[in-house]
C-alpha cells in the first residue's frame, strides 16, 4: 500500500460504518503535498451510500482538498480513492495498477456533484439552459428530457418561476440554489457542498442551507459538506469529521462532537463558535 513518509501508522477510522453496505467513497491512505506543504497526511474515510458527512476545523487543514481530490481537480500524492469500489485516479490493467484515463476518470466522477462557495453560473444562459446544460452535453439527454428534468430541479430548489430570467438577475442565495439544481440534475450518488453560504450576505445563508436541508432529508444521496455553519452540521449530518493540519483529529456522531469533544484542539475550535 502507498503512504506517506511520515505515516503515524495511526488511522481514525469510521468504525461504524467498516462492517455496513459497500461505501460509496473511500478513501485510502492519502496523502497530499504542495511542494514542501503536506496538506493531507494519511487520510483514511468511507462514506457509506446515503450518508451525510460534515467536515469541520480551521481554515488551512486541508478540507476542501478532500473535497477536490474526490472532484479530480487535484491529484493525490499518493494513496487511492474509490468511488461505488471503483479506484477513481488509477485503474487495474492486467492486475497492475496505472494511472487512469480521461475516460475512466470521466466515468467514475460522473457520480460525484459539487456545490462550490463562488456559483460559476453561465452569466449568458437563462436560469433554466443553466441547469439543461449537462444533461444535454454530458448525459447527451434530448432536449425535452434535459428541459423536464430541469424545472423538476428548479421546482426542488424553489426557483420555477425564475427559469427565464439571467444569473444578474437573481440574489446570492438564489443564484446558489440554482448551482444546487444544476448539481442535482446529474443524479450524483455523492453531493459534495464546499462551504455553500461562505460568499453569501448573512441574510441569504438561511434560504440556501434550508434547500440543502431539503435535500438531505430525501435520504438517497451521500454528501460531503465543507463547513462553518456548526448549527447546520449538527442538524443535517449523521457524521461530523473534525479537520485540523491535514489530519482527521476526531469524528462521531454531531452529539458527540459539539456536545463532547474530546481532544484539546477540537475543544478550542469549538469554543471560537460560541
Ligand atoms: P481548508 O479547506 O481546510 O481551508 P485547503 O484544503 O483549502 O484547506 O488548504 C489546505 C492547505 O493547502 C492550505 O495551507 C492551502 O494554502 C494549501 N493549498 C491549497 N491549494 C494549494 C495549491 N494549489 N498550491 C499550494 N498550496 C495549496
Amino acid at each position: 500500500k502507498l503512504i506517506c513518509k511520515d505515516d503515524p501508522n495511526k488511522t481514525i477510522d469510521s468504525e461504524a460504518h467498516k462492517n455496513a453496505v459497500r461505501p460509496i467513497v473511500t478513501y485510502n491512505n492519502i496523502c497530499k503535498s504542495y511542494g514542501d506543504l503536506q496538506v493531507l497526511k494519511n487520510i483514511n474515510l468511507d462514506i457509506s451510500p446515503g450518508e451525510k458527512v460534515a467536515l469541520i476545523g480551521p481554515s488551512g487543514s486541508g478540507k476542501t482538498t478532500i473535497a477536490r481530490l474526490l472532484m479530480t481537480l487535484e491529484e493525490p500524492t499518493s494513496g487511492t480513492i474509490e468511488v461505488e469500489g471503483e479506484l477513481l485516479w488509477h485503474q487495474k490493467v492486467k492486475d497492475k495498477l496505472v494511472k487512469a484515463n480521461e475516460k475512466h476518470l470521466h466515468q467514475v466522477r460522473g457520480n460525484i456533484g459539487m456545490v462550490f462557495q463562488h456559483f460559476n453560473l453561465f452569466p449568458h444562459m437563462t436560469i433554466l439552459r443553466n441547469v439543461m446544460e449537462a444533461p444535454r452535453t454530458v448525459l447527451g439527454l434530448s432536449k425535452e428530457e434535459s428541459k423536464d428534468r430541469a424545472i423538476k430541479m428548479l421546482e426542488k430548489v424553489g426557483l420555477a418561476s425564475k427559469m427565464d430570467v439571467y444569473p444578474a438577475q437573481l440574489s446570492g442565495g438564489q443564484k446558489q440554489r440554482v448551482a444546487i439544481a444544476r448539481a442535482l440534475v446529474m443524479r450524483p450518488k455523492v453531493m459534495l457542498f464546499d462551504e455553500p453560504t461562505s460568499a453569501l450576505d448573512p441574510e441569504l445563508v438561511g434560504e440556501v442551507l434550508e434547500v440543502i436541508k431539503e435535500i438531505a432529508a430525501e435520504g438517497e444521496m451521500a454528501m460531503l459538506l465543507i463547513t462553518h455553519e456548526m448549527d447546520f452540521a449538527r442538524d443535517v449530518a449523521d457524521r461530523v469529521l473534525f479537520f485540523d493540519q491535514g489530519r482527521i483529529i476526531e469524528q462521531g456522531p454531531p452529539k458527540k462532537i459539539f456536545n463532547n469533544p474530546e481532544s484539546e484542539r477540537l475543544q478550542t475550535f469549538l469554543s471560537r463558535f460560541n
